[in-house]
């Protein structure tokens, strides 16, 4: 496992709470970018108390250290992931799936768009996975 969940709290001075640790350790395994529903469903067997507003809660207070990243996907749904590496990602409009790729620079010049101040750029692209194309 990569970086110890409780230094990282230490560091930001927040207060490694069971809840908090096993939505990190979550997200830190699972590479299918979870929504709020989904880490739910999957944690409430370990954490019988929890409940949606809590993840959702523990969430916000990720993204708001930059723990983790949210993902706006095509059909409104926020999913979450953790911010250890910059990629984009490509959405498969058949079966759903959204892939990691790399990170493609387009970097915006802001002189492009004046009067805008940029603080973080993503790349989502949709189309037909290689699995969904073989069918
Ligand atoms: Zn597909
Ligand atoms: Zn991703």
């Amino acid at each position: 496992m990569s970086i110890n969940f409780t230094e990282k709290c230490k560091e930001l001075g927040i207060s490694p709470s069971i809840t908090r640790k096993r939505i990190y350790e979550y997200l830190e395994i699972s590479k299918n970018h979870p929504t709020v529903d989904e880490i739910y469903q999957d944690l409430i067997g370990d954490l019988p108390t929890l409940s949606k507003t809590t993840v959702y809660n523990v969430l916000s207070l990720f993204l708001e250290h930059d723990l983790v990243e949210a993902i706006n996907t095509s059909n409104n749904e926020k999913r979450y992931e953790i911010a250890d590496h910059p990629h984009s990602h490509f959405t498969c409009r058949i079966c759903n799936t959204i892939y990691d790729v790399p990170r493609v620079s387009t970097t915006y010049d802001s002189n492009q768009i004046p009067g805008f101040t940029i603080e973080n750029e993503q790349v989502n692209l949709i189309g037909i996975c290689p699995s969904c194309m073989k069918k």
